[in-house]
């Protein structure tokens, strides 16, 4: 048996070793080592997830490249009709989704309520894919009677490599449009969290693909070396850190493949003097807190300019006190647990550092983690935060908020231009030309204007520069559509 992460006697609800679903049925990995699947809330272990092998990946690309052919010649609008049940079943099993994340991620049950709704728009936007996926053509376009299009058809086998802290909706990113297109696809879930996607696939199963369209492989890194050496596969997402996110890029564009990788982040909150505090600090909480801070979204540094007397400061301070931690099972449970111990020690040694490099700790949320069980942070805000310091720099991926104090908005976009990240900024302000001139200027992928959470929609790409992305085409929208189809051009002259 592999690790062992829970201390606690397992959860009631304990479901045993998980399988795969591939080629349309529920197999058993042929991994020796597992991990086990703890409600971080808890501790208590939830299930046992296989650390995957090459052969299970070996068995489900020729279980996903058997299906291709036919599925391929099935034409779109009948292609969507799984999908249009999919969302069917999804809409009707929201809750209990919404539940297995809660359970196995501790986010709070009206976060993971909106996650799976985001995974189920994804669905409805690849529905339309008669209409997304029609190319174009110019009668004459070669010359007096030789016309020329430009049509879109599907690779072959794509796969998701994906991250904890979204176990529902970032599958979702890709998996509706990689099928929508005519390929099939394979999901390899983070082992973290393994519970949603088994979940999902029940429903998969349910909707009606074709056997071998759609395929669920657990496991952790012997997997994922597996699906970016595999001469089979076509195109790789991926979602996770970004050490992860450029050895991924590397390696698969190396053998050849299509790759979207999106990485880590640092995402920087700027609050102008004029920015309406009583709406704002609510969003900075969403944006710093919510999630318990686990999302590449998060709000982790507070950027306050000409900030009189420390107003905003206080503001942040105080709201940041008020929020409640605890099971994300109960209501008014604003924050929940952090996913694993190892994250909980993470995230207070990063705290630590804070204090040791001359931060000053205004809200410190050290207490929850010694008085629960399961692994707790309470939200943390430092002041005085330098822009050098680690606080300013590094990804923490915990529920700490620093604050750095400026005196021009230049200075704030120097910080965000000085990050190595780029996945998100957002200004708060009521100053249109301020904001403008922000949106014109910093360097991220998804800017927020008097919002702090720039999550795009279904139907725009989840943007992201720098080292938080590597990659051209992003997850979703039009891009998404791109990076699952390639372009053929036909020039038609008839004698
Ligand atoms: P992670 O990089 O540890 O893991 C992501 C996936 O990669 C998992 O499926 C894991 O099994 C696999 N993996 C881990 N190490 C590997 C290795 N050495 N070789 C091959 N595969 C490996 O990330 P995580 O902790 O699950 O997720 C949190 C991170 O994801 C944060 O950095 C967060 O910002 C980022 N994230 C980014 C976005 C975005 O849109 N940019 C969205 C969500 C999360």
């Amino acid at each position: 048996m592999g690790s062992s992460r829970a201390s606690k006697p397992p959860a009631a609800n304990y479901r045993g070793v998980i399988r795969n679903y591939v080629g349309g049925e529920w197999v058993a990995s042929s991994a020796t080592t597992r991990q086990q699947v703890v409600n971080p809330a808890t501790g208590q272990a939830l299930a046992e997830v296989p650390l995957g092998t090459a052969q299970d990946v070996e068995v489900a690309v020729a279980a996903a490249q058997a299906a291709f052919s036919s599925w391929r010649q099935t034409p779109p609008q009948q292609r969507v009709q799984p999908l249009y049940r999919l969302k069917r079943l999804m809409e009707q099993n929201h809750d209990q989704l919404a539940r297995t994340v809660t359970e196995e991620h501790g986010k709070t049950l009206e976060d993971a309520r909106g996650a799976v709704q985001r995974a189920i728009e994804n669905v409805e936007v690849a529905c339309g894919i008669p209409s997304l996926m029609m190319g174009y053509g110019l009668e004459d376009g070669a010359s007096r009677g030789i016309d020329e299009e430009v049509i879109r058809q599907p690779l072959g086998v794509f796969a998701a490599v994906c991250p904890f802290n979204f176990p529902a909706m970032v599958p979702f990113w890709f998996l509706p449009y990689a099928v929508a297109c005519g390929n099939s696809f394979i999901v390899k879930p983070s082992e973290q969290v393994p519970l949603t996607q088994r979940a999902v696939f029940e429903l998969i199963a349910e909707a009606g693909f074709p056997p071998g369209v759609l395929n669920l492989v657990n496991g952790a890194r012997e997997v994922v070396d597996a699906l970016l050496d595999h001469p089979l596969i076509k195109g790789v997402s991926f979602v996770g850190s970004t050490p992860v996110a450029r050895y991924v890029y590397r390696r698969a564009a190396e053998n050849g493949k299509r790759v979207q990788a999106q990485g880590g982040a640092k995402n920087v909150l700027v609050l102008l003097p004029d920015a309406v505090l009583e709406k704002t600090v609510p969003n900075v909480m969403g944006a710093s807190f919510g999630s318990a801070g686990q999302r590449c979204l998060a709000g982790s540094l507070a950027v306050t300019v000409a900030d009189k007397g420390g107003r905003a400061a206080s503001a942040i301070a105080e709201a940041a006190r008020a929020l409640r931690v605890g099971n994300g099972f109960e209501a008014g449970v604003d924050v929940g647990p952090v996913i694993s111990d190892q994250a909980q020690e993470r995230i207070l040694a990063a705290i630590q550092r804070g204090v040791d490099e001359g931060a000053r700790l205004i809200v410190d949320g050290r207490g929850a983690a010694e008085s629960r069980a399961g692994f707790f942070v309470g939200p943390t805000v430092f002041d005085q935060v330098r822009p050098d310091m680690s606080l300013a720099q590094q990804e923490i991926f915990g529920p700490v908020l620093g604050i750095v104090a400026v005196d021009t908005v230049d200075q704030a976009l120097e910080i965000i231009e000085r990050l190595p990240f780029g996945n998100a900024a957002s200004i708060f302000t009521q100053d249109g030309k301020a904001a403008r001139e922000f949106h014109y200027r910093a360097p991220v992928g998804n800017v927020g204007i008097n919002v702090g959470v720039a999550a795009p929609m279904a139907y725009f790409p989840f943007s992201g520069w720098k080292d938080s992305f590597f990659g051209t085409l992003h997850g979703q929208g039009r891009d998404a559509i791109d990076f699952f189809t390639d372009r053929k051009v036909v020039i038609t002259r008839w004698f």
